[in-house]
Formats: structure tokens, C-alpha cells, sequence
């Protein structure tokens, strides 16, 4: 991979891994909905709603995760190498998820086994 579409990678992660900190932020910090019980039935309203925050902040943070991780990798060098079978990645696979860790056979593989 040549340096110059890993520098655009690496911009767009970064780009990407601050905005996903202002949202989960946003999230945790959560809006008020905490003072205003004045029903039952808004209260499980309230509580779905944290709920549903909780499960997107965890999304987001799973995907700040995998950004980290591909940084971290590109910082070593390792980015784009295939963390099962060391081969290259390639660049379609990137293009459509830069933060993969696997090649396109090893992601098929594990894949199987997640369905087996
Ligand atoms: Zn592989």
C-alpha cells in the first residue's frame, strides 16, 4: 500500500474516531430524562429510551475500538496485513472497511465458523 492512501486512511479514522467521541459523549452524558416522572407510563418511555442510548453507545464504541486498533496497527506497520494468515488485505477489502483484520478468505472463514 503506498504511503499516501494510508495517510488518507488514517485521516479519515481519525476524522471518524473524534466524531464517534463527541456522540458516545453526547450519549453517556445522556439528555435530561431523568426529573420529570410524572407517569408510569412515561417512566418506561424514559427507560426504553436509556436503553436504546446504551445499546447505540456500545455500537459506537465497538466501532471506536476497531479504529483504534487499525492505528494502533499502523503505527507498528502491520496495517493491511492479514492478523490470521499475514497475507495483504488488499485494497478493495479496505476500501470497504478500512479497520478489517483479515483478508478476504480468512474473514470468509471466520464467518463459517460464526454460522456453523
Ligand atoms: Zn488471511
Amino acid at each position: 500500500m503506498n504511503k499516501e492512501k494510508l495517510e488518507s486512511i488514517k485521516n479519515e479514522l481519525e476524522d471518524e474516531k473524534a466524531m464517534l467521541e463527541v456522540k458516545i459523549d453526547t450519549l453517556e452524558q445522556g439528555e435530561d430524562f431523568g426529573d420529570d416522572i410524572d407517569s408510569l407510563e412515561e417512566e418506561a418511555d424514559e427507560s426504553t429510551e436509556w436503553q436504546n442510548q446504551t445499546a447505540a453507545s456500545q455500537v459506537l464504541r465497538e466501532r471506536l475500538a476497531d479504529i483504534d486498533s487499525a492505528l494502533a496497527r499502523m503505527e507498528k506497520g502491520t496495517f493491511g496485513k492479514c492478523e490470521e494468515c499475514g497475507e495483504d488485505i488488499g485494497m478493495d477489502m479496505l476500501q470497504v472497511n478500512s479497520t478489517s483484520k483479515l483478508c478476504r478468505s480468512c474473514k470468509k472463514l471466520a464467518r463459517e465458523e460464526e454460522n456453523a
